[in-house]
């Protein structure tokens, strides 16, 4: 038993709890989903491992704002945390067929010159606006406001919060491919 009741009861007979994040004092927390704990890691601090069991979108009160809707998107080489704009068919449809086809627009590639039709589902869109600077009535630009990534540069991008630019990602790539 943990000398806190707070820290016990999240522990008890599997409870699910809703999880929050966030990185930093001055940034926004954002929704997780439902999570199990695992075993605590240590005491004072106390360390916990968060097993995720659901990312279904909730109404949720103002601190979390416009991005309450987030999930789970299985990434290539990783998860990523995705906002309902990346999620909306509509908008990624619009977006990808502006850009001309499933193609990164980061590192260049395209899933369907690498995999054809098979692999064309499979591009990500990035939504390139900082959440916690959109309204309530903001209503998604598919042009502007994404773009298509391929999976691995979508989890880069999304490796810290707010997310990387995509210039940031576009440079780190550059970096290593120029020491190689
Ligand atoms: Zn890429
Ligand atoms: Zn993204």
């Amino acid at each position: 038993m943990h000398k806190h009741l707070g820290v016990n009861r999240l522990f008890q007979l599997n409870a699910v709890n809703h999880l929050f994040t966030k990185v930093g004092d001055s940034s926004i927390f954002e929704y997780v989903g439902q999570v199990q704990a695992q075993l605590p890691e240590s005491e004072g601090p106390i360390r916990v491992l968060w097993n995720v069991v659901n990312t279904q979108v909730y109404d949720y009160p103002d601190e979390v704002q416009s991005d309450a809707g987030q999930t789970f998107f299985e990434g290539a080489t990783t998860q990523v945390l995705v906002n309902k704009y990346e999620r909306n068919t509509e908008a990624r449809k619009a977006c990808i067929a502006h850009y001309g086809g499933p193609t990164c627009q980061i590192c260049d590639f395209n899933f369907f010159d690498k995999y054809g039709s098979e692999g064309e589902g499979l591009i990500h869109v990035h939504h390139l606006k900082p959440l916690a600077s959109i309204g309530e009535t903001y209503q998604v630009n598919p042009t502007e406001d994404l773009i298509p990534v391929c999976p691995n540069c979508h989890a880069m991008l999304h490796r810290k919060n707010p997310p990387y630019l995509p210039k940031e990602i576009g440079a780190m790539l550059l970096k290593t491919c120029l020491d190689n």
